[in-house]
């Protein structure tokens, strides 16, 4: 029987921290489905439709990942998918609680379904999609942190900004 996990995120942008996550759970998985949440309550900074493309063009075509989206539950989304996994990344200090509190409610909802928590890479303890985007904001070279094709949106996102024609 084939195992597939999922791991769900906001990738606002994805980013090198997200893509080794990814990358070390297919050395677990059969399938790993990267689904990006579609959370009407939080608006996000680049469109559902564009974090799906980056993260398409990040991972996509590795052989054992699916990209996907979905709305509402997580654990909800994983039973539809036959996911027995959640799988989430884990930062030194600034995750632990959050994410604990996330797996323990996750569990209660679903009991069946397993958090595998996956500790960040080194060099991406302190890297978060929200970083980046302000890193970018401020003229910042983010290509040791996201692939060149998320720092060409974010380079497009600020130059349209900027630019005295936007609204
Ligand atoms: P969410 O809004 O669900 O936290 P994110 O896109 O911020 O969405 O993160 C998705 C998952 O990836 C979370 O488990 C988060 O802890 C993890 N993650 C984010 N950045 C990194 C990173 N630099 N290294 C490892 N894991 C990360």
């Amino acid at each position: 029987m084939t195992s597939i996990a999922v791991y769900p995120g906001s990738f606002d942008p994805i980013t090198k921290g997200h893509e080794d996550i990814a990358e070390r759970a297919c050395d677990i998985f059969d399938t790993v489905i990267v689904a990006v949440a579609c959370n009407q309550a939080k608006t996000g900074f680049f469109p559902v439709k564009q974090r799906i493309e980056l993260v398409q063009k990040s991972v996509g075509h590795w052989p054992k990942v699916q990209v996907a989206s979905f709305n509402g539950l997580t654990v909800e989304y994983a039973r539809s998918v036959g996911a027995k996994a959640i799988i989430r990344g884990l930062r030194a200090l600034s995750d632990f609680e959050y994410e604990c509190s996330m797996s323990q409610m996750n569990r209660t909802l679903e009991p069946e379904l397993q958090t595998v928590f996956l500790m960040a890479g080194l060099d991406y303890q302190f890297l978060s999609s929200r970083m980046v985007r302000e890193v970018s904001r401020l003229g910042g070279c983010v290509h040791s942190l996201v692939s060149p094709h998320v720092q060409d949106a974010l380079s497009d996102y600020w130059r349209t900004a900027k630019s005295p024609n936007k609204a």
